[in-house]
């Protein structure tokens, strides 16, 4: 915030005025802030795989020149290698994804498609996911079509991030439920899990970049902390809203609602 303030003077030789400019720093210094932080999040979380990286390919160059390795011992050190360099490019791209995001909607597409059959895509693509996790996926559609304009590869990527948090956060046997409907003027989608829930002090902080209320389990699961954030980032360009509600160690809800613009308009009297 600027603030401009005026003030004349006049005596019997001259007149004049003085201009006095007084600018709130406190919202830049919050910008300036975070954005230490997040540099600071990149480099760590950048560094953490490639600490593990060179450790793991200095000692196996090592055993190679001694010519003393186990073939077993060799295959399990290159995987490791191998699953750190697929986590740093999982990460450059999501930063990637946030730096187009960056720049509002000027980064998004704008195509016409049925929001519906998207989302039935995305579930029976991770039915095999769900699967494998012992969980049942279920998509109820309660509108047969749900026209949308908007960037569908985007939206296809906060599906994939939301129903996959679902699976990664839901032990054995759990239930995950995604419905998706019209509400005036608007369409929402909710992704309902059985899982472990997130702690209420959490809750706050779930859109921040990199934010992970359990750093051990989101890494073991292969999870970047910047899912939520894009996923955010993402509905917001879209002028819609997420919200997350979540009882800790009974499950969480994720409700999207999106405007559906052009052709909800029309129809408005
Ligand atoms: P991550 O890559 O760690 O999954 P996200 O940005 O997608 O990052 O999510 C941030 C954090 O929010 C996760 O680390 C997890 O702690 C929590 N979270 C997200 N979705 C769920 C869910 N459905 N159930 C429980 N916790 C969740």
């Amino acid at each position: 915030e600027i603030k401009l303030y005026f003030a004349k003077f006049r005596t019997k030789e001259k007149t004049g005025g003085i201009v006095v400019v007084l600018q709130d720093i406190t919202e830049q210094q919050r910008l300036d802030n975070s954005r230490r932080e997040f540099v600071a999040n990149v480099s760590h979380e950048l560094r953490t795989p490639l600490t593990t990286i060179k450790g793991y390919a200095e000692t196996l160059l090592y055993s190679a020149e001694e010519n003393d390795f186990d073939k077993d011992n060799f295959i399990s050190f290159l995987n490791v290698i191998n699953n750190e360099s697929d986590r740093m490019t999982r990460l450059v791209k999501d930063l990637l994804v946030l730096s187009r995001l960056d720049y509002g909607k000027k980064g998004l597409k704008k195509e016409k498609f049925d929001l519906s059959a998207l989302v039935e895509s995305v579930v029976a693509k991770q039915e095999i996911n769900a699967k494998s996790a012992h969980l049942t996926l279920t998509y109820e559609p309660l509108s047969a079509l749900l026209p949308f304009e908007g960037d569908r590869d985007a939206m296809e990527q906060v599906l994939v991030n939301i129903i996959s948090n679902a699976i990664k956060y839901t032990g054995s046997d759990g239930k995950i439920y995604v419905a998706s409907g019209k509400m005036y003027d608007s369409v929402y989608i909710k992704i309902k899990d059985n899982g472990i829930g997130i702690p209420k002090e959490d809750l706050p902080h779930i859109f921040e970049r990199f934010y992970r209320v359990d750093k051990a389990r989101s890494r073991e699961k292969g999870g970047t902390g910047l899912g939520l954030a894009i996923s955010h980032d993402i509905i917001a360009a879209h002028g819609g809203s997420i919200k997350i509600n979540s009882i800790y160690g009974a499950g969480t809800e994720v409700v999207i609602i999106l405007p559906t613009g052009k052709s909800s308009k029309k129809t408005r009297k």
